[in-house]
């Protein structure tokens, strides 16, 4: 009896030591080792951010579709994150904010859905204009039997989005910063609409968003900016970040010549756009996996997936040092339908 008990305590002890230094190895893996990254970061912290985009895109969360379990357990790992990072949720009930899932072929009784909202505090909490920064996490689903992980649409964005708050909470902005992770992209931007029409949410303050949709992927290290058409004041702040940038950071896709390719209104920023508020998009340009069951973790650049989430830092970093005058480029709604910006 006692030699067994001796065996166990043993035994015991072993597997302690063994997870701890299994513990101490991975954390120090995050910090320092990451195959495939040799860019050292100017702001944020890559080995978390990575971790979660790998998670999202799991086969486990079965393509992230919303109403659907995947898209439930996709939304509980960016809530763990954003508490884990100092974030505060910023509506009086917590994190999410419900959003409608509508019934589609395929899905009967869609579960309900939900945006994460948290925040940072700036230097005069509750008051003057704010930026809100956004990233979709939901995605296509299962489709002919196949998952369609969307690694790079959009685990990439939704988890840089928790990489920046992560940055922001530590190195605290002038200005409130709201960080949203946003359900139903995919269903028709559910989630922006929610979210732009929740009076809970102070969307006269807001002077800027800043949309990250795939922002993962790109043989040519080059990121695009879209939205400066819309609002010509912006393009000093873009240039400025792009002088310093660790990625390529391309203005366009975002006149209406562009056709097809003029990004306006193909994802969340749109339903911000609409408002006439100026919106700063970030996303790459579409590859072969776009939309596709091999847009997987697998085949993401991370060197350049880390320079891009340090990119998107430097421009919230840049938008927040000039936030008033941006707030003075917001347009009223009616004026939306022709871009500002031509001298008379
Ligand atoms: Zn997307």
């Amino acid at each position: 009896m006692t030699q067994k008990r001796a065996f166990a305590l043993a035994a015991l002890l072993g597997f302690v030591a063994v997870c701890l230094g299994g513990f101490l190895l991975w954390q120090e893996r995050q910090a320092r080792d990451i195959p495939g990254v040799t860019y050292e970061t100017r702001f944020i912290d890559p080995g978390p951010m990575l971790h979660l985009a790998d998670v999202l895109s799991s086969d486990a969360l079965e393509g992230r579709a919303s109403g659907t379990p995947g898209n439930d357990a996709a939304r509980g790992f960016i809530r763990k994150r954003f508490e884990d990072v100092g974030l505060l949720p910023f509506l009086p009930g917590g994190w999410e904010q419900p959003v409608t899932i509508l019934p589609r072929p395929g899905l009967d009784n869609p579960g309900p859905g939900a945006n994460l909202i948290g925040w940072v505090p700036g230097e005069t909490p509750g008051t003057g204009p704010l930026i809100i920064v956004t990233a979709h996490y939901d995605h296509l689903g299962i489709r002919n039997g196949e998952i369609y992980n969307g690694a790079d649409d959009n685990a990439s964005g939704a988890a840089a989005l928790t990489a920046l708050a992560e940055y922001f909470v530590r190195q605290p902005p002038r200005h409130d910063i709201l960080f949203v992770a946003l359900d139903g992209e995919e269903v028709g931007f559910l989630g922006a609409r929610a979210l732009v029409r929740d009076p809970a949410v102070p969307i006269d303050r807001a002077a800027l968003n800043i949309n990250m949709d795939m922002v993962s992927r790109s043989d040519v290290g080059e990121l695009y900016v879209t939205g400066t058409f819309h609002t010509p004041g912006l393009v000093p702040l873009v240039e400025q970040v792009a002088a310093k940038a660790p990625v390529t950071l391309r203005i366009g896709h975002d006149r209406p010549e562009d056709g097809v390719n003029d990004w306006t209104t193909q994802s969340d920023h749109a339903l911000f756009h609409e408002l006439g508020m100026p919106f700063l998009y970030l996303g790459v340009e579409d590859h072969p996996d776009y939309h596709k069951p091999t847009d997987d973790f697998s085949v993401i650049p991370l060197d350049f997936y880390v320079r891009a989430a340090d990119t998107a830092t430097s421009i919230v970093r840049a938008a927040d040092a000039n936030l008033p005058d941006i707030h003075a480029l917001r347009r009223a709604p009616d004026e939306t339908a022709q871009p500002e910006g031509h001298a008379e």
